[in-house]
């Protein structure tokens, strides 16, 4: 009998396909310094962010033969070691891109109408404030029309880019490596149409977008650091759905602070999960817990992708 940890959840979709094929799954969570004693029983854990199989979990459970990894990154995971040691390790790429793509864009409205302010002010300051807050967010923008920046243009920076030309902004893309500019955009009534977005340097992207978004993986140096803001056109907004330490944080709460930039969308942080608490109370800056891939949708994508690559691997 196999028996597989779902250590972060899995979706049920997932879960009952796992059990249809006669698999163990148990979804408790256990505490990261029980892992190495409780996974003595299982030939399998998966995990989303929040549990990490590093070399020494590893060592201390023979018996693990599968690492399945809900989702895209696997910076919590020591992939290299587990595959020298014989693990197999598996995640699911393209399930969430779309959902993590749709989270921009709630930053972005939020950011240029200043709803992450009006949301925390307006019950607290009450009917008597309201035209001082009405004045106070006169000065909010539209998107079609205006340039992102896409620093990062694999599965979710193509989605990106895709919303972008559906509201019709200018995209100027930026990858390390070449790439195909041509995107097929799904309209309204299930018609494509196949359209192209500059491709771009990252210096070019910092000089020229109105709004800059972050989709490279985790890096060790920030893609954004304080040279970078410097370069940036006045009024920037910036969003980063990517990973904690693309952005130099000190640099962005400067450039916030002295208006180079108005405003961010942050999903993910350099502490998670305790961010800094001048990120989490800043004015100008749109929060989100590290949702990108939870939507209903991405995880039922993610929940069948994983059971699926996990069923073929013990099967075969
Ligand atoms: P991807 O591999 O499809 O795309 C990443 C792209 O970045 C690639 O095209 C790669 O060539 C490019 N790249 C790598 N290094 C670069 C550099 N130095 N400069 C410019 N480009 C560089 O990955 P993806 O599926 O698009 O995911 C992107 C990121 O989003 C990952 O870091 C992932 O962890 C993160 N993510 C976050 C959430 C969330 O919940 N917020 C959910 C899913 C994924």
């Amino acid at each position: 009998m196999i028996r597989i940890l779902a250590n972060d959840g899995i979706d049920p979709i997932g879960q009952r396909l796992l059990e249809g094929a006669g698999f163990t799954v148990d979804t408790e969570f256990v505490p990261q310094d029980q892992l190495p004693e409780a996974l003595q029983n299982y030939d399998a854990i998966t995990v989303r962010s929040a549990t990490k199989v590093r070399q020494s979990l590893i060592d201390a459970c023979p018996n693990l033969k599968l690492i399945g990894r809900g989702g895209v990154g696997m910076d919590n995971i020591d992939v290299e070691y587990a595959k020298e040691k014989g693990v197999a390790v598996y995640n699911t790429p393209a399930s969430s891109s779309l959902s993590v793509a749709e989270l921009v864009f709630a930053h972005l409205f939020t950011g240029i109408r200043f709803l992450q302010d009006a949301n925390r002010r307006m019950p607290a300051e009450g009917d008597t404030k309201f035209n001082d807050l009405k004045k106070a967010y006169a000065k909010g923008v539209e998107l079609r029309g205006s340039t992102i920046g896409i620093l990062g243009f694999g599965r979710i920076g193509r989605e990106v880019a895709k919303i972008a030309i559906g509201l019709g902004m200018e995209v100027l893309a930026y990858d390390l490596y070449p790439f195909d500019p041509t995107l097929e955009v799904i309209l309204g009534g299930g018609i494509k149409v196949n359209v192209p977005v500059k491709v771009a340097t990252k210096d070019e992207i910092i000089a020229i977008a109105d709004f800059i978004t972050l989709h490279t993986p985790f890096l060790d140096q920030p893609v954004l650091d304080a040279a970078s803001f410097d370069q940036m056109k006045k009024g920037v907004g910036i969003i980063n759905c990517s990973r904690g330490g693309l952005i130099d944080e000190s640099a962005l709460i400067a450039a916030l602070d002295n208006d180079k930039v108005s405003f961010a969308g942050l999903d993910v942080f350099d502490n998670e999960p305790t961010p800094r608490k001048d990120i989490l109370t800043h004015s100008k800056i749109s929060l989100s817990p590290h949702i990108g891939a939870s939507t209903n949708e991405a995880q039922e994508r993610i929940g069948t992708e994983l059971a699926n690559l996990i069923i073929d691997y013990f099967k075969n």
